[in-house]
């Protein structure tokens, strides 16, 4: 790696992964489908395990976010062509509160704590995806479009069932692969019932060191992704 190429101090270098990252490093975390980052979002490594990796989206984080190809928000398209239209990504900053991201290796989703402006927990956002695949510059994934809310009361809620009716209808899932999809989030939902791992471990009290640097958007964003 060359001096300028956008790596911040903490980030993973090409030569030097090992298959795993140490707490502090700077890796991405990114939404992929048919070949194309769609979604990326460099985050501070927490903890990385084989069973689960977690890592802080820090507030102001320069990410790539995705828009319509004329670059007007996709929820300015009408939902019977918001799944038909062509994407790409812009650039732009994490705002709100930061967020932390529990990955459960081997699950087809990820869980998010999400805190309000005044610190106090506002719940978790299930989101599911694919399973993750891991490579150097790190995670990547692609989003199955339904998601799972649950509130700090531990109430258990669909997202984007519209979203999800849309995607299918759009051709982006088979049937079978949306049963599958909403049979994992009927799991995660089960989870949460019996309050199981990861809600039960105590993330909500999770606070960034405050001597992580802002992680920079690294110019390798862009690079093929590691998984479909
Ligand atoms: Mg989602």
């Amino acid at each position: 790696m060359t001096a300028g190429d956008g790596l911040g101090p903490g980030a993973p270098q090409a030569g030097s992964y090992d298959g795993s990252w140490r707490p502090g490093d700077q890796i991405l975390w990114r939404y992929c489908l048919n070949g194309e980052v769609r979604d990326a979002r460099p985050v501070t490594v927490v903890a990385d395990t084989p069973e689960l990796t977690v890592a802080w989206l820090a507030p102001d984080t320069p990410i790539r976010r995705p828009v319509l190809a004329d670059g007007s928000a996709i929820r300015s398209a009408p939902l019977s062509q918001r799944f038909l239209r062509g994407w790409s990504t812009t650039q732009t900053t994490w705002h709100g509160p930061g967020i932390l991201k529990l990955l459960p290796w081997g699950a087809a989703h990820s869980v998010w704590v999400v805190w309000r402006p005044d610190g106090t927990l506002r719940g978790w956002y299930v989101n599911l995806e694919a399973r993750q695949g891991r490579w150097w510059g790190g995670i990547d994934t692609t989003d199955h479009v339904l998601d799972l809310w649950v509130g700090a009361d531990r109430r258990v809620e669909w997202k984007d069932e519209d979203e999800f009716a849309a995607a299918q209808q759009a051709g982006r899932f088979t049937a079978a692969e949306a049963q599958r999809i909403r049979s994992e989030g009927e799991r995660v939902s089960d989870i949460a019932a019996r309050w199981d791992s990861p809600f039960r471990d105590g993330w909500e009290d999770f606070q960034p060191d405050p001597a992580w640097p802002l992680p920079p958007l690294p110019d390798h964003w862009a690079s093929p992704p590691a998984t479909p």
